[in-house]
């Protein structure tokens, strides 16, 4: 027998109608390129994304068809968010610091049709735009004249009218949104997101106990919008209603400080690599910045160094929470919330546990494979992390030639090594292709790297498996000294020693100016790799 109740689809138009109706009044602000302020509030924000909704189809834009953006994080970029989806057609969100060749592949295989772009972006757009399908070309301009052959932004807002927009009626299982992985090898995977999906994910985003976003909140994305859905804040905003403040192209340490002491900012989310910066230059001057309101800052997307966790808290009364995430989970998988059974626990076990993954959010199911079968959750064996859940896909977009990263009872094998602990709390050893295979033993590069963090003198890290005669592989550490030091090899060694076993230490330390960064930020170990591919050991 069935339930009595209501079939309601969960479709982004749900989302808009709640942010104008319940939050019109809320401000929405964006630091401008020329670190102007711009401030409007969610009604004049929806109203604008009906327009250019209306815009868009008088463009011949349909529903099914995919409309790539190239932008910032800004306000502009959000009305997208909603304008694309809402009528059925695709947001596509390209990742502005890829290659001109990766970005040709990507929007060809989206197939996108339009392409929204901030002018300051256009000279990258003109190195691919003449190999993409895309007929027309959207320019958000300062001064409401675009290039020949393409639209303004304005022009084409100004003269859509509203009262041509209706909402539309569709199944909740609609492609919404895509988003390419930014894997290292191999050509980009597109994860086709469904309104559903999306709905879903911005609900459980806002528990408070996932990333705990609520009305009286003031929330600032770091994280790009073209990664992830910048990791679903702006959707979740829309749907608790937060003031919503976006950085532009402005991510330095300074300004986004700025932007958190002038706007009250309480919420805040990135990659380790910006919030290594923020801290730098807190730690110069800790009393420059008022960053008082601030409740949260949310850091994923890499591992998170304990030794940064223990700094922002104990320098500056900042608190970190971890999440773990990939785009094919749209993002959100694990949250590193402390649980009430560690409240007593010493300062440093609950360091220890925020330093980890942590446990699933609600619907996100999870499970770990060895060589053997599932592995048992006892903290100590290691085995690649398996997930399943309503905002995960289920296959990737026109690729059945990776169709085996999911298995054949429906779970998405996400390439990473993990150990799990008898409370479900997930600690991430590393990505599979990263783990260092020392005579039949497995060394974590990540635990290795997070550790050298947690060194007085080095700012950055990156250990990757070098190839040795006896051993098949060992650790190298690629490390980067902060302004001044003189730390040597033998310094790093003795700091080691006690805290983890014999074999994980490094053979060797090459120093280097800088760790390599993916287009999201994320340490670019395959460079690492090539460099020194015919590393040999000293000793
Ligand atoms: P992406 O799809 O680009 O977001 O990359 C996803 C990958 O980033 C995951 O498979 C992990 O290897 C890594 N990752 C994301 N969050 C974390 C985290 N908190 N700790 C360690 N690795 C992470």
């Amino acid at each position: 027998m069935n339930g009595l109740m209501m079939d309601y689809p969960l479709t982004i138009d749900t989302v808009m109608r709640r942010a104008e109706t319940f939050f019109g009044g809320k401000e929405i602000v964006t630091r401008m390129p020329d670190k102007s302020f711009h401030r409007y509030n969610y009604r004049a924000c929806m109203a604008r994304a009906k327009k250019l909704a209306v815009a868009l189809q008088k463009l011949g834009i349909k529903p099914g068809d995919a409309v790539g953006t190239l932008c910032w994080n800004h306000y502009r970029h959000f009305e997208a968010y909603f304008a694309i989806p809402v009528f059925g057609a695709v947001l596509h969100t390209l990742n502005l610091r890829l290659h001109a060749e990766d970005l040709i592949y990507i929007a060809n295989d989206a197939d996108d049709k339009a392409v929204i772009v901030d002018e300051s972006l256009l000279p990258l757009l003109e190195t691919f735009r003449g190999h993409i399908g895309a007929k027309d070309f959207i320019v958000i301009t300062s001064s409401g004249k675009a290039p020949a052959g393409m639209h303004d932004y304005e022009t084409l807002l100004s003269q859509a009218n509203e009262a041509d927009f209706e909402y539309l009626a569709f199944d909740e299982n609609t492609a919404a949104a895509t988003c390419y992985t930014s894997g290292t090898t191999g050509k980009p995977k597109g994860v086709l997101y469904s309104h559903r999906s999306m709905v879903l994910h911005s609900l459980a985003a806002s528990l408070g106990d996932v990333l705990d976003v609520r009305e009286a909140d003031c929330v600032l994305p770091v994280v790009p919008m073209f990664h992830a859905n910048a990791w679903g804040l702006p959707y979740a905003a829309a749907m608790a209603g937060p003031k919503l403040v976006f950085p532009g192209p402005h991510l330095d340490a300074a300004s986004l400080l700025e932007d958190f002491e002038q706007e009250g900012v309480t919420v805040t989310a990135g990659v380790p690599t910006i919030w290594l910066g923020l801290l730098q230059t807190l730690d110069k001057d800790p009393k420059k910045y008022n960053v008082s309101k601030l409740r949260k800052l949310v850091v994923g997307g890499s591992a998170v160094p304990k030794s940064m966790i223990q700094s922002f808290q104990e320098r500056h009364g900042l608190s970190i929470l971890q999440a773990w995430g990939m785009t094919e989970l749209s993002p959100l998988g694990t949250i590193a919330g402390l649980p009430s059974d560690l409240a007593h626990a010493s300062a440093d076990e609950q360091y220890e546990y925020r330093a980890k993954q942590g446990r699933p959010a609600p619907l996100v199911e999870i499970r770990s494979r060895g060589d053997n079968g599932l592995v048992p959750w006892d903290g100590q064996s290691m085995g690649e992390l398996e997930v399943r859940g309503p905002w995960i896909a289920s296959a990737y977009f026109n690729r059945p030639d990776a169709a085996d990263r999911f298995t054949d009872d429906g779970w998405f094998k996400t390439g990473d090594i993990v150990t799990i602990d008898a409370i479900g709390c997930v600690k991430i050893q590393d990505r599979s292709k990263d783990l260092v295979k020392s005579g039949g033993e497995w060394i974590s590069s990540v635990d290795l790297e997070n550790l050298l963090m947690g060194h007085p003198d080095i700012a950055e890290a990156a250990v990757i498996a070098v190839p040795h005669p006896r051993w098949d592989e060992r650790p190298l550490a690629c490390v980067v000294r902060k302004a001044g030091s003189t730390v040597t090899a033998a310094d790093l060694k003795a700091y080691l020693e006690p805290l983890v076993a014999k074999f994980w230490i490094p053979d060797g330390f090459e120093f280097i100016d800088e760790v390599p960064k993916t287009s999201v930020g994320k340490f670019k170990k395959m460079e690492l790799r090539e460099r020194f591919a015919n590393y040999t050991f000293n000793s």
